[in-house]
């Protein structure tokens, strides 16, 4: 038995790993378009930032680790054709020499690429890229290309497109290097991933550590500013309402979403979904026999509302393991997802889980979204923080649909958002979530857990209490 895995990041190696761990037998290849397999690209913010202080240190595992599991590692090979019929997989090595690897099950995991929006200056003849400091950021390769700005250029100003979470941790990291930000939002929230309610204090928390947040602003232009200018990158951007805006900075950071990079997998005529991912089943099987995907690049099951595409790292690593068990001949099955996400926004956090108000409404159900607060453990104690919450519940039922948390990250709101994850999971009411036997001390908690006073609150308004 040959498992060949195409992809080195979350998906690839999971899968790799556990078929290792199930079978010593099993003879398993991952083929890696780079030479950083098993990176946390999840951690390149903060490696930016300086707090992790060399790069290699994201790794997961070492090459050397990964190795030591029984698995071989095609390092600076890109995987550029399936055929299927053959199960043969064509790859090309760094020095151009092409190979047909033979495979029994195939994983295909070669996840996302960061999306271009369609801005001036950005693609096309003459483009701007990272020799002009201007960065999209997915890869240890994009991550080498910005530190290369930051320790040549010494730029003192960035904009970055973008106000999603990459965005935001990217912008603390480039605030902590001591850049001077401005983050441009075409929506009119920062984190539109979460209520406005909750975006507001997000933005708040950017502008109170010194970044100029501008939402509602589309970017439409990047180019050289002129000589003897402040910056030398020039970006033009205009408002919702039409008004030009203008910055002169020394670099730009592109982080507008990613899409599922499927080329290899559609050439082979592999069927694609939601999003036009890879469309798997909840087995990770793609529509072509001996070929299994998981990861960024395909379709993500959402236990609330069918097939949606969430790609997030947890994900990847889950999906990655369902295929290489299945690879092997198992009949696990992906749980799936509930979008739980959590980011660090300076000193505060914002956290999700299940489904929003709007998103509930489109999944055929009857919500309910109730603002509440509480502090993380008895103010009397020092050091409590509020933490905000909101808190979506089906009018039909009771059952808890979504939270949404925001609090100092002192505060375990990514801890708590977990237990709010855990009973959507498991198809809790609102009204199970308050009876819940948590623990409490004083320093760390209070009598009623504060998920369950936002639990309490919404049953209130939904008439239940
Ligand atoms: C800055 C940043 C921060 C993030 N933070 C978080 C976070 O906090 N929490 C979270 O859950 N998620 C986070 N994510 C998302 C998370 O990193 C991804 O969801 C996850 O890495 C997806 O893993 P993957 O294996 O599917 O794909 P990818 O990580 O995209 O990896 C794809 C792999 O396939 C290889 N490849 C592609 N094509 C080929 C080919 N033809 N031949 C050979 N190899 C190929 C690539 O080299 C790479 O090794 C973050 C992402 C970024 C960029």
């Amino acid at each position: 038995m040959h498992l060949v895995a195409i992809g080195g990041s979350d998906a690839g190696i999971s899968a790799a790993l556990r078929a290792r761990e199930l079978d010593p037998a099993c003879e398993v290849t991952v083929v890696v378009a780079d030479a950083y397999p098993n990176f946390s690209i999840c951690g390149i913010p903060y490696y930016v930032s300086g707090e992790v202080t060399h790069w290699r240190n994201l790794a997961h595992r070492t090459v050397a680790d990964l190795e030591a599991t029984g698995m071989r590692l095609r390092l600076d090979t890109t995987a550029r054709r399936i055929d299927v019929a053959a199960r043969k997989l064509l790859v090309t090595a760094a020095d151009g020499s092409e190979e047909l690897l033979a495979y029994d099950k195939l994983v295909v995991g070669t996840g996302a690429v960061p999306v271009r929006p369609p801005i001036r200056g950005l693609e096309g003849p003459g483009a701007l890229g990272p020799g002009d400091g201007v960065h999209l950021l997915h890869s240890m390769g994009d991550t080498f290309a910005i530190m290369r700005t930051l320790e040549s250029a010494s730029p003192a100003s960035a904009v970055i497109v973008g106000a999603g979470y990459i965005g935001l941790e990217m912008a603390e990291a480039l605030v902590a290097r001591g850049l001077s930000v401005t983050q441009m939002e075409q929506l009119p929230q920062v984190l539109p991933t979460v209520d406005p309610e909750l975006g507001a204090l997000v933005h708040a928390q950017l502008a109170g550590h010194g970044v100029e947040v501008l939402t509602g602003t589309a970017v439409k232009v990047i180019g050289q500013a002129p000589a003897g200018g402040e910056g030398r990158l020039r970006v033009e951007a205009a408002t919702t309402g039409g008004e030009p805006v203008r910055r002169d900075v020394d670099m730009v950071l592109v982080v507008v979403g990613v899409r599922p990079d499927t080329g290899l997998a559609a050439d082979a005529g592999a069927e694609l979904g939601f999003k036009r991912a890879i469309a798997v089943d909840r087995g990770m099987r793609t529509s072509l026999p001996d070929v299994l995907a998981a990861g960024d690049c395909v379709i993500t099951y959402h236990r609330l509302l069918g097939e949606s595409y969430l790609p997030l790292g947890t994900t990847a690593h889950k999906q990655g393991r369902v295929a290489g068990e299945n690879a092997l001949g198992g009949s696990r099955e992906f749980a799936g997802s509930l979008g739980t996400q959590v980011v660090k926004i300076f000193d505060e956090v914002a956290a999700r889980t299940g489904l929003r108000d709007h998103e509930a409404a489109a999944g055929d159900f009857d919500p309910l979204t109730v603002e509440s607060e509480a502090d993380d453990h008895k103010a009397y104690y020092p050091g409590s923080h509020r933490i905000a919450m909101r808190f979506t519940g089906d009018r039909r039922g009771g059952r808890l649909l979504g939270v949404q948390l925001f609090g100092h990250r002192h505060a375990e709101v990514a801890k708590r958002i977990d237990i709010a994850a855990t009973a959507i999971f498991h198809g809790m009411t609102v009204e199970d979530v308050s009876d819940l036997d948590l623990s409490y001390t004083p320093p760390l908690g209070s009598p009623w857990e504060a998920i369950q006073i936002g639990a309490q609150a919404w049953a209130r308004q939904a008439g239940l209490r």
